[in-house]
Protein backbone atom coordinates (compact mmCIF):
# COMPACT_ATOMS: atom_id res chain seq x y z
CA UNK A 1 0.00 0.00 0.00
CA UNK A 2 2.90 2.22 0.92
CA UNK A 3 5.29 0.77 -1.79
CA UNK A 4 7.72 3.00 -2.51
CA UNK A 5 7.70 4.66 -6.19
CA UNK A 6 10.36 5.39 -8.11
CA UNK A 7 12.52 8.15 -7.09
CA UNK A 8 11.40 11.70 -8.48
CA UNK A 9 13.36 13.27 -11.88
CA UNK A 10 16.21 15.26 -11.49
CA UNK A 11 15.51 18.23 -14.05
CA UNK A 12 18.59 20.27 -14.83
CA UNK A 13 17.67 23.86 -15.55
CA UNK A 14 19.53 26.12 -18.21
CA UNK A 15 19.70 29.76 -17.93
CA UNK A 16 22.22 32.36 -19.33
CA UNK A 17 23.08 33.06 -15.42
CA UNK A 18 24.38 29.66 -14.93
CA UNK A 19 26.61 29.55 -17.92
CA UNK A 20 27.97 32.71 -17.31
CA UNK A 21 28.36 31.78 -13.34
CA UNK A 22 29.50 28.27 -14.16
CA UNK A 23 27.68 26.88 -11.46
CA UNK A 24 24.90 23.97 -12.67
CA UNK A 25 21.67 23.82 -10.74
CA UNK A 26 19.01 20.78 -10.64
CA UNK A 27 15.47 20.51 -9.30
CA UNK A 28 14.63 17.60 -7.78
CA UNK A 29 10.94 17.57 -8.42
CA UNK A 30 9.21 16.26 -5.77
CA UNK A 31 6.34 18.32 -6.45
CA UNK A 32 5.25 15.64 -8.90
CA UNK A 33 5.21 13.19 -6.30
CA UNK A 34 1.52 13.33 -6.22
CA UNK A 35 -1.11 16.24 -7.63
CA UNK A 36 -2.87 15.62 -3.76
CA UNK A 37 -0.15 14.61 -1.91
CA UNK A 38 2.89 15.96 -2.86
CA UNK A 39 6.24 16.98 -2.22
CA UNK A 40 7.77 17.14 0.77
CA UNK A 41 4.45 16.53 2.94
CA UNK A 42 4.40 13.05 1.19
CA UNK A 43 8.19 12.28 2.52
CA UNK A 44 7.05 13.61 6.00
CA UNK A 45 3.52 11.30 6.28
CA UNK A 46 4.56 8.62 5.02
CA UNK A 47 5.92 6.25 7.77
CA UNK A 48 3.83 8.62 10.20
CA UNK A 49 1.00 6.71 8.45
CA UNK A 50 3.00 3.31 8.42
CA UNK A 51 3.27 3.77 12.06
CA UNK A 52 -0.06 4.85 12.81
CA UNK A 53 -0.94 1.37 10.86
CA UNK A 54 1.19 -0.16 13.02
CA UNK A 55 -0.14 0.34 16.11
CA UNK A 56 -3.61 -0.05 15.11
CA UNK A 57 -4.69 3.85 15.24
CA UNK A 58 -7.38 4.50 12.55
CA UNK A 59 -7.49 8.10 12.88
CA UNK A 60 -4.94 10.67 12.33
CA UNK A 61 -5.27 14.06 13.82
CA UNK A 62 -2.97 17.17 12.95
CA UNK A 63 -2.52 20.83 13.01
CA UNK A 64 -2.54 23.70 10.53
CA UNK A 65 -3.47 27.26 9.20
CA UNK A 66 -6.20 27.70 7.02
CA UNK A 67 -3.81 27.32 3.49
CA UNK A 68 -1.83 24.80 5.41
CA UNK A 69 -0.35 22.48 2.65
CA UNK A 70 0.27 19.97 5.08
CA UNK A 71 -3.84 19.86 5.99
CA UNK A 72 -4.35 19.55 2.42
CA UNK A 73 -1.67 16.59 2.15
CA UNK A 74 -2.55 14.65 5.52
CA UNK A 75 -6.59 14.87 4.50
CA UNK A 76 -6.01 13.61 1.26
CA UNK A 77 -3.34 10.69 2.12
CA UNK A 78 -5.69 9.74 4.41
CA UNK A 79 -8.55 9.53 2.27
CA UNK A 80 -6.80 7.37 0.52
CA UNK A 81 -5.11 5.03 2.83
CA UNK A 82 -8.37 4.83 4.69
CA UNK A 83 -7.71 6.53 7.96
CA UNK A 84 -10.10 8.87 9.63
CA UNK A 85 -8.36 12.60 9.98
CA UNK A 86 -9.25 15.49 11.93
CA UNK A 87 -7.92 18.76 11.57
CA UNK A 88 -7.85 21.68 14.35
CA UNK A 89 -7.12 25.02 11.96
CA UNK A 90 -5.91 27.81 13.43
CA UNK A 91 -8.79 30.61 13.53
CA UNK A 92 -11.88 30.21 15.20
CA UNK A 93 -14.02 32.68 12.61
CA UNK A 94 -13.11 30.65 9.70
CA UNK A 95 -15.38 27.31 8.18
CA UNK A 96 -14.99 24.38 5.89
CA UNK A 97 -16.03 26.73 3.20
CA UNK A 98 -13.52 29.43 3.32
CA UNK A 99 -11.14 28.81 0.98
CA UNK A 100 -9.90 26.01 -1.11
CA UNK A 101 -7.65 24.51 1.07
CA UNK A 102 -10.39 23.73 3.46
CA UNK A 103 -12.82 22.79 0.98
CA UNK A 104 -10.82 20.54 -0.22
CA UNK A 105 -9.86 19.12 3.04
CA UNK A 106 -13.21 18.79 3.78
CA UNK A 107 -14.11 16.85 0.66
CA UNK A 108 -11.10 14.39 1.54
CA UNK A 109 -13.40 13.61 4.98
CA UNK A 110 -11.08 15.51 7.39
CA UNK A 111 -13.36 17.00 9.90
CA UNK A 112 -11.96 20.24 10.55
CA UNK A 113 -12.08 21.56 13.91
CA UNK A 114 -11.58 25.51 14.06
CA UNK A 115 -9.99 27.03 17.54
CA UNK A 116 -8.71 30.25 18.33
CA UNK A 117 -5.16 31.66 17.69
CA UNK A 118 -4.73 31.46 21.34
CA UNK A 119 -5.87 28.16 21.41
CA UNK A 120 -4.00 27.44 18.78
CA UNK A 121 -0.88 28.22 20.59
CA UNK A 122 -1.39 24.69 22.86
CA UNK A 123 -0.62 22.59 19.69
CA UNK A 124 2.56 21.58 21.56
CA UNK A 125 1.80 21.32 24.68
CA UNK A 126 1.62 17.60 25.72
CA UNK A 127 -0.94 17.58 27.97
CA UNK A 128 -2.78 18.64 25.63
CA UNK A 129 -2.06 16.71 23.03
CA UNK A 130 -2.22 13.54 25.20
CA UNK A 131 -6.25 14.61 25.89
CA UNK A 132 -6.93 14.88 22.23
CA UNK A 133 -4.93 11.59 21.54
CA UNK A 134 -7.59 9.91 23.89
CA UNK A 135 -10.38 11.62 23.24
CA UNK A 136 -10.02 10.35 19.72
CA UNK A 137 -7.78 7.31 19.81
CA UNK A 138 -6.24 9.19 17.41
CA UNK A 139 -2.22 9.41 16.30
CA UNK A 140 -1.16 13.11 16.86
CA UNK A 141 1.39 14.56 14.16
CA UNK A 142 2.32 17.61 14.64
CA UNK A 143 2.12 20.83 13.09
CA UNK A 144 4.19 20.74 9.25
CA UNK A 145 4.08 17.28 10.06
CA UNK A 146 8.06 17.57 11.79
CA UNK A 147 8.54 14.36 13.73
CA UNK A 148 10.61 11.71 13.72
CA UNK A 149 9.55 9.73 11.79
CA UNK A 150 8.94 13.07 8.83
CA UNK A 151 12.57 12.65 9.14
CA UNK A 152 13.02 9.68 8.38
CA UNK A 153 10.67 9.93 4.93
CA UNK A 154 12.99 13.22 4.44
CA UNK A 155 16.59 11.96 4.45
CA UNK A 156 15.14 8.91 2.19
CA UNK A 157 15.42 11.25 -0.28
CA UNK A 158 18.85 12.53 -0.26
CA UNK A 159 19.54 8.73 -1.11
CA UNK A 160 17.44 8.68 -4.30
CA UNK A 161 19.96 11.19 -5.31
CA UNK A 162 22.27 9.32 -7.67
CA UNK A 163 24.01 12.80 -9.37
CA UNK A 164 26.70 14.08 -7.53
CA UNK A 165 26.43 17.47 -6.05
CA UNK A 166 28.25 19.63 -3.14
CA UNK A 167 24.90 21.82 -2.05
CA UNK A 168 21.62 21.01 -1.45
CA UNK A 169 19.21 23.88 -1.13
CA UNK A 170 15.29 23.65 0.32
CA UNK A 171 12.77 25.82 2.01
CA UNK A 172 12.28 25.78 5.41
CA UNK A 173 9.15 26.67 7.33
CA UNK A 174 9.15 24.58 10.28
CA UNK A 175 12.47 22.90 9.69
CA UNK A 176 11.50 19.11 9.62
CA UNK A 177 12.48 18.82 5.54
CA UNK A 178 15.86 20.82 6.33
CA UNK A 179 16.41 18.63 9.19
CA UNK A 180 15.88 15.24 7.45
CA UNK A 181 17.71 16.37 4.63
CA UNK A 182 20.87 17.02 6.97
CA UNK A 183 20.90 13.45 8.10
CA UNK A 184 20.85 11.83 4.11
CA UNK A 185 24.05 14.42 3.40
CA UNK A 186 27.75 13.33 3.73
CA UNK A 187 30.81 15.17 4.82
CA UNK A 188 31.78 16.66 1.39
CA UNK A 189 28.29 18.21 0.82
CA UNK A 190 26.20 21.42 2.50
CA UNK A 191 22.62 22.23 2.81
CA UNK A 192 20.84 25.55 2.47
CA UNK A 193 17.69 26.37 3.49
CA UNK A 194 15.70 29.43 2.58
CA UNK A 195 13.32 30.68 5.15
CA UNK A 196 9.67 31.93 3.93
CA UNK A 197 8.79 32.95 7.99
CA UNK A 198 10.11 36.45 8.97
CA UNK A 199 11.98 35.83 12.91
CA UNK A 200 12.58 32.37 12.51
CA UNK A 201 15.80 32.71 14.30
CA UNK A 202 14.73 30.42 16.43
CA UNK A 203 14.85 27.42 13.93
CA UNK A 204 18.56 26.80 14.10
CA UNK A 205 18.22 25.70 17.43
CA UNK A 206 15.25 23.62 16.81
CA UNK A 207 17.02 21.78 14.23
CA UNK A 208 20.00 21.41 16.00
CA UNK A 209 17.83 19.44 18.58
CA UNK A 210 16.31 17.57 15.78
CA UNK A 211 19.51 16.10 15.32
CA UNK A 212 21.46 14.94 18.20
CA UNK A 213 23.08 12.26 16.38
CA UNK A 214 24.21 14.23 13.18
CA UNK A 215 27.71 15.54 13.98
CA UNK A 216 28.03 18.19 10.65
CA UNK A 217 27.35 21.37 10.66
CA UNK A 218 27.55 22.05 7.11
CA UNK A 219 24.11 23.07 6.95
CA UNK A 220 22.92 26.96 7.15
CA UNK A 221 19.33 28.85 6.83
CA UNK A 222 19.78 32.00 5.13
CA UNK A 223 16.85 34.42 6.46
CA UNK A 224 17.29 37.15 3.46
CA UNK A 225 14.79 35.99 1.30
CA UNK A 226 11.03 35.64 3.27
CA UNK A 227 9.86 38.72 1.07
CA UNK A 228 8.36 40.47 4.51
CA UNK A 229 7.02 37.25 6.38
CA UNK A 230 4.98 34.09 5.79
CA UNK A 231 2.66 34.33 2.42
CA UNK A 232 3.94 38.13 1.85
CA UNK A 233 5.26 38.69 -1.33
CA UNK A 234 6.21 41.71 -3.75
CA UNK A 235 6.25 42.08 -7.59
CA UNK A 236 9.92 41.36 -7.40
CA UNK A 237 9.30 37.53 -7.05
CA UNK A 238 5.81 37.64 -8.66
CA UNK A 239 7.63 38.66 -11.92
CA UNK A 240 11.00 35.99 -10.82
CA UNK A 241 8.17 33.18 -10.77
CA UNK A 242 6.53 33.91 -13.93
CA UNK A 243 9.97 34.42 -15.93
CA UNK A 244 11.37 30.99 -14.07
CA UNK A 245 8.14 29.33 -15.21
CA UNK A 246 8.18 30.58 -18.53
CA UNK A 247 11.71 29.73 -19.07
CA UNK A 248 11.00 26.11 -17.67
CA UNK A 249 7.61 25.16 -17.57
CA UNK A 250 7.95 24.81 -14.04
CA UNK A 251 5.29 25.90 -11.29
CA UNK A 252 6.73 27.49 -7.73
CA UNK A 253 4.23 28.54 -5.09
CA UNK A 254 4.73 31.89 -3.90
CA UNK A 255 5.39 30.91 -0.15
CA UNK A 256 7.67 28.28 -0.23
CA UNK A 257 9.55 27.60 -3.84
CA UNK A 258 9.23 30.17 -5.35
CA UNK A 259 11.65 32.37 -2.58
CA UNK A 260 13.67 29.76 -2.48
CA UNK A 261 14.28 29.67 -6.50
CA UNK A 262 14.20 33.88 -6.10
CA UNK A 263 17.35 33.49 -3.13
CA UNK A 264 19.32 30.95 -5.48
CA UNK A 265 19.16 33.25 -8.53
CA UNK A 266 20.06 36.00 -6.16
CA UNK A 267 23.01 34.17 -4.40
CA UNK A 268 24.48 33.15 -7.65
CA UNK A 269 24.45 36.53 -9.31
CA UNK A 270 26.06 37.63 -6.50
CA UNK A 271 28.85 34.84 -6.59
CA UNK A 272 27.74 33.19 -3.48
CA UNK A 273 28.71 29.79 -4.99
CA UNK A 274 32.13 29.09 -6.10
CA UNK A 275 32.90 28.39 -9.76
CA UNK A 276 31.99 24.69 -11.13
CA UNK A 277 29.24 24.48 -7.58
CA UNK A 278 26.84 21.45 -8.25
CA UNK A 279 23.54 22.62 -6.62
CA UNK A 280 20.28 20.85 -6.45
CA UNK A 281 16.95 22.26 -5.00
CA UNK A 282 14.72 20.39 -3.81
CA UNK A 283 11.17 21.85 -5.13
CA UNK A 284 8.79 20.45 -2.14
CA UNK A 285 5.69 21.15 -4.03
CA UNK A 286 2.70 23.41 -2.57
CA UNK A 287 1.19 23.77 -5.74
CA UNK A 288 -2.43 23.69 -4.03
CA UNK A 289 -1.81 26.50 -2.26
CA UNK A 290 -1.47 28.80 -5.07
CA UNK A 291 -5.15 28.46 -5.83
CA UNK A 292 -6.35 29.81 -2.14
CA UNK A 293 -2.97 32.29 -2.84
CA UNK A 294 -5.00 33.59 -6.47
CA UNK A 295 -8.14 33.74 -4.25
CA UNK A 296 -6.91 35.96 -1.87
CA UNK A 297 -4.72 38.21 -3.70
CA UNK A 298 -7.00 38.69 -6.71
CA UNK A 299 -3.98 37.06 -8.75
CA UNK A 300 -3.95 34.17 -11.45
CA UNK A 301 -0.61 32.61 -10.66
CA UNK A 302 -0.09 29.84 -12.36
CA UNK A 303 -2.48 30.36 -15.58
CA UNK A 304 -0.30 33.24 -16.52
CA UNK A 305 3.20 31.41 -15.45
CA UNK A 306 2.23 28.80 -18.04
C1 LIG B 1 5.42 22.76 4.27
C2 LIG B 1 6.24 23.14 3.11
C3 LIG B 1 7.58 23.51 3.26
C4 LIG B 1 8.24 23.65 4.59
O1 LIG B 1 8.67 22.43 5.10
P1 LIG B 1 9.15 22.33 6.62
O2 LIG B 1 9.52 20.91 6.78
O3 LIG B 1 7.96 22.70 7.45
O4 LIG B 1 10.26 23.27 6.83
C5 LIG B 1 8.30 23.79 2.12
N1 LIG B 1 7.73 23.73 0.90
C6 LIG B 1 6.45 23.40 0.72
C7 LIG B 1 5.90 23.40 -0.64
C8 LIG B 1 5.66 23.09 1.82
O5 LIG B 1 4.38 22.76 1.63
Amino acid sequence: MFSSASPTLLQPIVHPLLTEKKVSLLLKRDDQIDTEISGNKWRKLKFNLIDARNKGFETILTFGGAYSNHIAATAAACKRFGFKSIGYIRGDELNKNSNPTLQKAARDGMELRFISRSDYKERDNLPWIKTLEQQDRAYVIPEGGSNEQALKGVSALVQEIEEPFDCLVCPVGTGGTLAGLVRGINHEQSIIGIASLKGSNYLEQLITDLLPDVDTNHWNINHDYHFGGYAKFDDHLIDFMMSFSKRTGIPLDPVYTGKMMYGIFDLIRNDFFAEGTRIIALHTGGIQGVFGFNEKNKRNLLAADL
